[in-house]
């Protein structure tokens, strides 16, 4: 018998959805270490994963173990890294496979970059001509240098087409430029003279990041008091320190204005991270950052699994945004994780805004957190002045939504050559389309929805699932014609009704649909910043970090609409977005005016937001949610079942029901539809998990689904501190 060499064996964490750990035998013609991005075999497959950890004690047989193949010529991911995966898997309760996956997002960055090569046109001509080769010739751009694909897709020829016309010599090769550099910001390049309440801030974040610590940071301060300008100093010692910083923003089509302030402050753009960049830009970002290149990066909140090597701060601006929550995939929040990371990295985190969520000002409340406040408005600028127009009284005409003090006030304002901004969070032209004779209401057919009509766009829309539809012409439940009616106001209704009050007044409409990319918000911001828009009608997307001097009055058409519904966080989301929205107006030298609508003017949040006093709406919520034992005095957790089979998630459900944890300190609520009872055809029922602060709500979880088998038409999804149920 041979001796057997027992070969060092390594553990491989593969980017699968259902993948998670397998050992294989690290060869010795390979330097294999720890956080190695590496190809293995995977049954016939060759598939790219990174090595976890050691395997001495994997018990697979030798004969059975397969040999990593290759490593790839790429950084190895951070050891902070490979923990915060391995820490947001075990707290989210999903395979770490998938996690790994959201920190790999682009697989051809592991690649080496082949470098690109384009052709010219030299003036002479092949001795032999043919058709294809002529139109290649037609077409090749005077002086200009096109890659081989791109030339044989123009002239509709292959590719061997314009290599044989180099080779004759008609098309020389150039080589193409190397992708874009990635700038350096400069910590000095432009400093601020910050406020004396900036100045206190400032130096207390910078000190944190001088040190290079954990430690949680509220940066607490109403709208227009400066905060971006005190985080940026956080940013200036971040860079000072010679670490990476990043600074994590809610919606990225958001960011044109606060790009062009960092660009003021740093003489750079940041690196940025978010759906909208192109492959090209992706892979170039995620190397730069896992090679320590990029000193700041600026993203969403999928920004945060990019593998730093070198990370010293994170900032998270408008912390209480619930687009932070990611719900699908694996469900998290990246400005509780972004916590996390700090505490593994041990450096400093920093969250800012003006209406912090109910967990933060909790954690500052306790001490957890540093409480940093800018109680006024930079530059002396005051907020504005809140009135509420009591609809009852002034109940505006039918199929109309602009009362009369309203329109008073958009008139006054518009004479004074000053910008309105009227907002109503609802996308389209009407919430609900029904019929007019039987009163048949439109509905998605995948959905438990409305079809919302979008008459620009000249159709129907579901805003859960993305189906649309053309108007029908005659009602499919009664036959009658012409006979469907638009119920209720979206901003393209308003803003017909807005055209026929202000004729001649230039009026425009900012929604996530009208105004998809980053690109089209610049030029909207733009044309606003010129002057070119007389009245700005717009959604939530209007109400979040922008900054228009001649912005003077603010008219929210519905306060009270995000105020039903049995959402825990139903009143403090109503309560942000209407400080946000009313934090627009008059942020400089003009006074700002806000005007708001509602049938409900004694509701605590309508108040609140009347009297600009955040602490009293919070002491209430607190008080509500503490006895109830909800998040932040308790905690939550969700299971969502789904299937296109009503009965069979019913009948699941309830079996799930049957064996439900119980105890003292922990309540299962449910089954129950969801709140949304379908979406995309899937049938849903849901379960509360609802524990008390001191236990471990995900071993509750998994105690309960032990040994459960999931039938295979059913998805089973574990959302740890649900947001949006
Ligand atoms: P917030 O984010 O707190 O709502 P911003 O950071 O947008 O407030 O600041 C409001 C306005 O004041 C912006 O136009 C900003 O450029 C300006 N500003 C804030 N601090 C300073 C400063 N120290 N020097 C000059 N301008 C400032
Ligand atoms: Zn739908």
């Amino acid at each position: 018998m041979s001796s057997t060499i027992k070969h060092r064996r390594v553990r491989v964490l593969l980017p699968l959805a259902a993948g998670d750990m397998y050992d294989y035998r690290a060869p010795d013609s390979l330097d294999v270490e720890i956080g190695h991005f590496v190809t293995v075999p995977l049954g016939k497959r060759e598939v790219t994963g990174v090595v976890w950890e050691e395997a001495a004690d994997s018990d697979l047989a030798e004969d059975r173990m397969k040999d990593v193949l290759s490593l790839l010529p790429c950084a190895k991911l951070p050891s902070d890294s490979i923990k915060f995966i391995d820490w947001v898997a075990q707290y989210t309760m999903q395979r770490r496979g998938r996690v790994l996956r959201m920190a790999m997002s682009v697989p051809d960055a592991l690649y080496p970059k082949t470098p690109r090569v384009g052709y010219r046109y030299t003036g002479a001509l092949p001795e032999k001509m043919t058709a294809a080769r002529k139109r290649v010739l037609d077409l090749i751009e005077e002086g200009g240098v096109q890659t081989a694909a791109d030339l044989a897709a123009i002239a509709g020829v292959s590719t061997s087409v314009v290599k044989g016309l180099a080779d004759k010599g008609a098309l020389e090769a150039v080589d193409l430029p190397a992708e874009k550099p990635i700038d350096r910001p400069d910590w000095q390049y432009a400093r601020f003279d910050l406020s004396d309440d900036q100045q206190v801030a400032a130096k207390s974040l910078a000190s944190d990041v001088a040190r290079q610590s954990f430690s949680v940071s509220l940066l607490d301060g109403v709208t227009g008091s400066g905060k971006t300008e005190v985080y940026f100093e956080a940013i200036a010692a971040c860079l000072k320190e010679g670490r990476q910083a990043l600074v994590l923003l809610p919606e990225i089509a958001l960011t044109a204005q606060w790009l062009s302030r960092f660009e003021a402050r740093f003489g750079v753009r940041p690196v940025e991270w978010h759906s909208d960049l192109g492959q090209a830009e992706r892979r170039r970002n995620w190397r730069a950052v896992i090679e320590g290149r990029a000193d700041i990066v600026v993203g969403a909140r999928s920004a945060l699994f990019l593998p730093f090597d070198n990370l010293g701060l994170i900032v998270v601006d408008e912390e209480h945004e619930t687009s932070f929550k990611q719900d699908e995939g694996v469900p998290y929040n990246a400005r509780d994780m972004a916590v996390v990371r700090g505490k593994i990295g041990d450096f400093p985190v920093v969250l800012a805004s003006a209406t912090p969520s109910l967990e933060s000002l909790m954690n500052a409340k306790a001490g957890k957190y540093k409480h940093l406040k800018l109680p006024s408005r930079y530059g002396g600028a005051l907020l504005p002045n809140v009135d509420i127009i009591d609809l009852r009284q002034h109940r505006p005409g039918s199929q109309r939504w602009i009362s009369d003090p309203l329109r008073l006030a958009i008139e006054a304002t518009l004479a004074e050559g000053q910008q309105v901004m009227l907002f109503l969070n609802r996308r389209g032209y009407a919430p609900l389309t029904l019929c007019d004779s039987c009163g048949h209401r439109l509905q998605c057919p995948n959905c438990s929805a409305w079809l919302v009509e979008h008459r620009l766009a000249n159709r129907l829309q579901c805003h859960h699932c993305g189906y649309t539809a053309v108007s029908p012409k005659s009602c499919v439940e009664c036959g009658a014609e012409d006979s469907f009616k638009a119920c209720g106001p979206g901003i393209e209704r308003l803003s017909e009704e807005a055209e026929m009050l202000f004729p001649g007044r230039r009026i425009a409409m900012m929604a996530s649909d009208t105004v998809a990319s980053p690109r089209a918000a610049a030029e909207f911001v733009a044309a606003m910043e010129r002057g070119e828009i007389d009245i700005l009608i717009g959604t939530q997307i209007v109400a979040k970090g922008y900054h228009f001097p001649n912005l003077t009055l603010v008219g929210i058409i519905d306060a009270d609409l995000g105020l039903a519904g049995g959402d825990l966080r139903a009143a403090e989301r109503t309560y942000q977005l209407l400080s946000q929205v009313t934090g627009r107006a008059g942020r400089e030298s003009s006074p700002g005016k806000v005007f708001l609508q509602s049938y409900l003017p004694e509701h605590p949040v309508i108040e609140a937001i009347v009297r600009q006093q955040s602490d009293d709406f919070f002491a209430l919520e607190a008080a509500g949610r503490e006895s109830a034992g909800m998040p932040p005095f308790g905690r939550l957790a969700a299971l969502v079942l789904s299937s296109p089979k009503a009965e069979s998630v019913a009948r699941f459900a309830r079996d799930l029901a049957r064996c439900a944890p119980m105890g003292r300190k922990i309540t299962v609520l449910g089954p129950a539809p969801a709140p949304l009872s379908m979406i995309r055809g899937r049938h849903r029922y849901r379960f509360l998990v609802k524990c008390e602060k001191d236990v471990n709500i995900q071993s509750v979880v998994a105690k309960w689904l032990k040994g459960r088998k999931v039938p295979a038409d059913i998805r089973l999804q574990i959302d740890i501190d649900p947001y949006n149920f």
